[in-house]
Order: C-alpha cells, then structure tokens, then sequence
C-alpha cells in the first residue's frame, strides 16, 4: 500500500481539489490511502472561532459563519447538483459543531479546541471523498478517530502505538482509494485529540508504520525539500536524495516542510519519503530514504521567526549547574516551552524558546524568584546545516546577531529581527 498526503495548500479551493483529483489519475490511486489536512486557512479560522467562544465574544458567530461560506463556496463550485448528498453532509458536521459549542461545560481550552478544529479535517476528507465517488472513484471515507488511539494531551497527544497498530493492522479495505484525516486521532473516551499543528504528515507516517506501507508521498506546494524555504530565500535549491538522519534533523531545527514527528516511524522500517510537488506531480521531488546524506551536498538553511531568547543568572553570582538545569528545564516543560537552542556559562544560561501557547509569563513568575530572568521576545533563530563562511554572511548581512553558536555541521545565530 501506499501512503498519500495531502496538506491545506493542495486543498484550499476547488481547483485544489480537481487537481488533487488529476494527480491520483497521474500517480495512481489503487491500494492507496490518502491523508488530507483541513482546507486551506481552516483550522486557523477555526482557533478563532475557539477564542472567541472562550472570550464570549460578539463575533462568535460571525467567525463560525465564515468557515461555513469558504467550505459552502467550495462544494458550489465543484457539484453542479445542489441537491448532491454532500451539501447535507457538511450541513450535518457543522451543526453537530454548533451545537457542541451550544452545550459544551468544559471550561478546558486544550479540550475544547480538539473537539472544535476536528471538524476541518472531518470536513475536508468529506468534500474529498464525496467528489472522488462523483468522479467515478471508488473511494472509501475512514474515520480516523477510529483507528489512531491516544492519551488525552489535548492539542499535542501522543500516540498509543500498541492500540493503534491493532486498530490499523488489516483493517483498511485494500484495491481501493482510502480517504482518512490528518492531524486527529482519539483518547480512551473517545474524545476527540489532534497530534500537533501540522501534524497531518505525522499521520501519514503512523500509517505508513502501521500498514508497512511501500511509501508515503506527501504533495506540496513546492518542488520537494529545498535548501531553504523558498518563501524567505530567492536562490533556494531542491534537494533530490536525504538520508533519514539528515531529514531528521532538518525537520527538528524548524525545516516546516516536513512534521519533525514524521520521519522516525519510517526510519524504523525503512519506508522511503517522497515529497513532491502537486503542481508538478510527475517531476521527482525529493526522496527521503536509506542512502546519501545530502545530494547535492549544499548549506541548508532553516528559519524560526517569533522566538524568544531568555537569558538566566544567578542573583547572587553562584554557579549554574545541574540541578539548577534540570529545575529550569522541569520548568519549560511543564509551560510547554519548545526550546530550540542552549548556550551556558558559568553564571548565565541563555535559551532561544517558542512560546507556542503563550505561557512564558507563567513560567517567568515562577523563574524570576530564583533567576534574574533578561528576555527578548520576537527574535529570529537561523541554523546552517553544512555551513560555510559565505552562508554564514548571507544570514548575517544587515543584521544584528544576539548569539551564536557553532557545532561541527550546524550554526545557528539569534538576530533581532523578526
Ligand atoms: P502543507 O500544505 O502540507 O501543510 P506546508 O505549508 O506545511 O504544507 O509546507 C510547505 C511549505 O513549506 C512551502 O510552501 C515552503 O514555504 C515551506 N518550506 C519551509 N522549509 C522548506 C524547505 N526546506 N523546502 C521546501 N519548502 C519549505
Ligand atoms: N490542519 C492542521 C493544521 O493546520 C494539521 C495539518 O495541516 O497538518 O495544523
Ligand atoms: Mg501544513
């Protein structure tokens, strides 16, 4: 079996869908499974319509009204009949999701928001596999809650691989087109969990893990993985073989083209990656597998904007050592600080963090009783994979560099700028 990813971009409108349509003629779509992300904005759009449930905010309603429109605009243009059975499909998951929001007591924010953003995955998978049978398809519609079990961290749950495997094993219908959500799976009550931002690509590799898949492709916007993110660097160029090793650490110092969780299930078995572009779905993109590290063998460059560097001292001039160490990093995993980068000496101890659910000041109460706690906040964090002197100026051209840090293959270098 083969293993399909399709993420937001691919699907953002109705042109994106027919062209996911040409792509499955191109690559085939038997004994396929297809993952496929929220469309296009959507789950953002939805993280509004959360906060504003949260704030009781006027424009609750507005925001869900809108998601409603990009979705209802969408289905227009691509099922000439109104009366077409998936009209009332997406109907129905958008009441049930009004009426969670009616209902719901939670005051849990984690929970909460994995019961709402679901309904982007579930959605879009719908549209999908209700034009794919529209076609001519034969498609199979799975919900994925029913086989990726997990714990119950709400917004960043870990999968039960035991169960999951279990679920999965033998239990996809072969010879014909899957079509299942990213991102989702489901706890031991059966609630919905989602796996990360991003995490659709996640998704396809547990699959992938869990059926011994031949391969997993996953279509971007983009050619394949490229030197650096072509959005921020002009002269970016594809990489056409990664090692697993390589791609890991790429995808781990921010290359967002690739989940990070993604690449060590595939690894274990194997399977090779190929991300390809869905614009130009016969050109070969990249592979990731077994093999050369880097070819061509070029600097690569990742950037992490909107970070923030923390610098610790000791009030009273003593050491920073390890049980100091061990205290502040208990700490930033208990506010989920992703820290990206560490340099110490002995009476300071700098971090370039990422705050992604806005608990730095939390955190900062507790450590500021201990530390003198300095921090700049919206800093950019650039690493160099491979670097040389010229790839190192061209990072640091015009800018102010707060710290370095240099390791045999990697820099990286923290500017103010954002
Ligand atoms: P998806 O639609 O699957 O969610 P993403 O937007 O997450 O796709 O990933 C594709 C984007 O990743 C590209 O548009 C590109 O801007 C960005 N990107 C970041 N780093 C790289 C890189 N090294 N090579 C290619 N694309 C990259
Ligand atoms: N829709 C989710 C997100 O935007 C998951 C994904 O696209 O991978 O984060
Ligand atoms: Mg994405």
């Amino acid at each position: 079996m083969r293993v399909f990813k399709f993420g937001g971009a691919s699907v953002k409108d109705a042109a994106g869908i027919r062209n996911v349509y040409d792509v499955l003629q191109q690559a085939g779509y038997e004994d396929v499974l297809v993952i496929v992300s929220a469309m296009g904005k959507t789950t953002n759009a939805l993280e509004d319509v959360i906060k504003n449930y949260f704030d009781k905010s006027p424009e609750l309603s507005s925001s869900v009204q809108e998601v409603k429109k990009y979705h209802n605009q969408i289905l227009l243009d691509l099922f000439e009949d109104d009366k077409h059975e998936v009209f009332s499909a997406v109907n129905t998951q958008f009441a049930d999701m009004e009426y969670f929001l009616a209902h719901n007591k939670s005051p849990n924010y984690n929970f909460v928001y994995d019961q709402i953003v679901s309904y982007g995955e579930l959605i879009s998978t719908t549209i999908l596999s209700q034009f794919m049978s529209y076609k001519g398809i034969q498609t199979q519609w799975l919900d994925v809650r029913n086989y990726i079990k997990t714990d119950s961290t709400y917004r960043d749950a870990e999968v039960d691989w035991e169960l999951t495997q279990k679920n999965i094993a033998n239990n996809i219908p072969r010879k014909i087109l899957n079509i299942t959500q990213g991102f989702l799976g489901s706890d031991e009550n059966n609630f919905t969990t989602t796996l990360g931002r991003e995490g659709s690509d996640y998704t396809a590799a547990i699959f992938a893990y869990c059926l011994n898949a031949e391969s997993v492709t996953i279509w971007k916007d983009v050619p394949g993985v490229m030197n650096a993110d072509p959005r921020y660097f002009e002269n970016a160029s594809l990489l056409n073989q990664i090692s697993y090793r390589e791609a890991i650490e790429l995808a781990f110092y921010g290359a967002s083209v690739i989940h990070p969780k993604t690449l060590q299930p595939l690894q274990k078995k194997e399977i090779p990656l190929y991300v390809k572009s869905f614009i130009n779905p016969t050109l070969k993109g990249t592979s990731v597998s077994k093999g050369q590290d880097l070819e061509p063998y070029l600097p690569c460059f990742i950037v992490k904007r909107n970070q923030l560097l923390i610098s610790l001292s000791s009030i009273d001039f003593s050491f920073i050592m390890e049980e100091n160490i061990s205290e502040i990093f208990g700490l930033f995993h208990q506010f989920r600080l992703k820290v990206n980068l560490i340099q110490n000496s002995a009476i300071s101890f700098s971090v370039c963090v990422e705050d992604k659910f806005g608990n730095f000041n939390d955190c900062n109460a507790i450590l500021s009783k201990k530390f003198k706690v300095d921090f700049t906040e919206n800093v950019t964090l650039y690493t160099i994979r491979h670097f040389n002197e010229q790839a190192a100026q061209t990072v640091e051209d015009n800018k102010t560099v707060l710290l370095k840090q240099i390791s045999k293959e990697t820099m990286q270098i923290v500017t103010n700028e954002n």
